[in-house]
């Protein structure tokens, strides 16, 4: 499962109206702000692509104020406008909260988000069947705690007070903030006059500082406990051009798959949050910690997908399951996390060959195994047909153990081989190991719901 932001941001035609182009303004006192806006978009569009750095960048002071002069005057431009529905085109960029907090009624004890959305998204939320509810109680105390790590690169980390099973819910928490992992911007006309930095390096600079003003608009509404909690979390985009509150979303921002502009759920179109408690969960290769989000609470749902112990420390991947050591370590150098976990520091050509490949040999075999389940048996005197025996499982447990050796126990294939072998052998007659096979399933199975 992902982390968070999109660090490669590819940037695609959108029609000229989609493009919000200007800023709210921090000083209106209105519940909800909206940007709008005003200038002409180019006529002709071409696809680029938007990386955004990381590491230390060398950013000239002055470069963006050039850039931004150059690529349109009015796009950091402030424009007040009252919250009004009826005035909402669907692409304006909305500034709220969610649930909706208003003036005459007591927030909710339970806490509200500051959102950036699209208009025409909002409603996704507002109209979800259920909305809006109340997290899940999760009784008696905090089956966790922040403390710090032994691991000075990332300093704190959440971890179990308590043995914790498979499957169980740890805690649920609204975000702090919720925000685009991508803002269009309409391609410049020319950036010749600021050779010779590049077009694709100064829109990365300009997207950076319109994301941090539209942040800044968020952490201003927000209350002073939840913009401390907001600025307490780690920032490792210090020194790429992000601002310190785009920084941090970067750092921290969890992927709502759930949440999307548009029909069509893309990458760039998705959102991501940043929460108090979950943001601090540290990365491993071997997770167990997997998030699911809520849309009618508006909340995400931390479950443990292993059985973990008191004082053991909660891991999610941000990478996912079927890469390398070096694609998952090229994955998290954004999050300036080197990874040193038991199967990275175990990695060989084998392992990564084993990563890259199980989705596939493992729908293969599973493919067989369901043919050999509910073949006919031929078992007249002198056939040698649809002889079926537990040698034909050997290919597939080998794979098992290779899985379990990799530590990938929580993913979907090994379940899959788990569930697949246990009804082959109790075709079989041999009830021992399909009840072996069924348990194990069980127990993994009670943590295997996901997003
Ligand atoms: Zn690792």
């Amino acid at each position: 499962m992902k982390r968070g932001f999109l660090n490669k941001m590819t940037k695609k035609e959108q029609s000229p109206s989609s493009d919000p182009t200007g800023s709210p303004d921090p000083s209106t006192a209105s519940a909800e702000k909206t940007s709008k806006g005003k200038e002409e978009a180019p006529e002709e569009r071409t696809e680029t692509v938007i990386n955004l750095l990381y590491g230390n960048v060398e950013d000239p002071p002055a470069l963006f104020e050039s850039a931004a002069k150059v690529y349109n005057p009015n796009l950091f431009k402030v424009v007040i406008k009252s919250p009004d529905p009826e005035d909402n085109p669907e692409d304006v960029l909305l500034i709220t909260n969610i649930p909706p907090r208003r003036e005459d009624v007591p927030p909710d004890p339970q806490g509200h988000s500051e959102w950036i959305v699209r208009a025409s998204t909002k409603p996704k939320v507002i109209n979800h069947p259920g909305f809006p509810q109340a997290l899940r109680i999760i009784n008696g105390p905090p089956a966790y705690e922040i403390k710090e790590t032994p691991d000075t690169m990332v300093g704190g980390g959440v971890f179990a007070t308590r043995d914790i099973k498979a499957g169980k819910l740890i805690f649920t928490e609204r975000p702090l903030i919720v925000a685009p992992r991508y803002i269009d911007l309409p391609d410049p006309q020319s950036f010749q006059d600021l050779e010779p930095y590049t077009r694709e390096r100064l829109l990365q600079l300009l997207m950076m500082r319109k994301f941090e003003l539209l942040l800044k608009l968020a952490m201003d509404r927000m209350d002073e406990e939840d913009q401390n909690a907001f600025l307490a979390l780690r920032n490792c985009h210090k020194e790429d051009g992000s601002g310190p509150l785009l920084g941090i979303l970067r750092t921290n921002g969890f992927g709502i798959n759930k949440l999307y502009d548009g029909e069509e759920r893309t990458d760039r179109k998705l959102y991501t949050g940043v929460t108090r408690i979950g943001s601090r969960i540290n990365h491993n290769c071997t997770p167990n910690v997997i998030y699911k989000f809520s849309l009618p609470s508006f909340s995400f749902q931390f479950c443990a997908i292993t059985d973990i112990q008191a004082g053991e420390q909660l891991f999610f991947s941000f990478c996912v399951t079927d890469q390398s050591k070096a694609e998952r370590h090229a994955e998290l150098a954004p999050y300036g996390i080197i990874c040193n976990c038991r199967v990275c520091e175990h990695a060989t050509p084998e392992t990564d060959k084993l990563r890259k490949e199980y989705q596939r040999r493992t729908r293969q075999y599973i493919a067989k195994v369901q043919q050999w389940t509910v073949m006919v048996i031929d078992d007249s005197p002198g056939s040698s047909r649809n002889v079926l025996n537990e040698e034909r499982l050997e290919p597939i447990l080998v794979l098992r153990d290779a899985l379990r050796e990799e530590r990938l126990q929580y993913t979907d294939e090994y379940r899959a081989i788990l569930w697949n072998v246990h009804l082959f052998y109790k075709k079989l007659g041999m009830g021992v190991k399909a009840n072996a096979f069924l348990e194990e399933f069980s127990a993994l199975n009670r943590g295997s719901s996901r997003q």
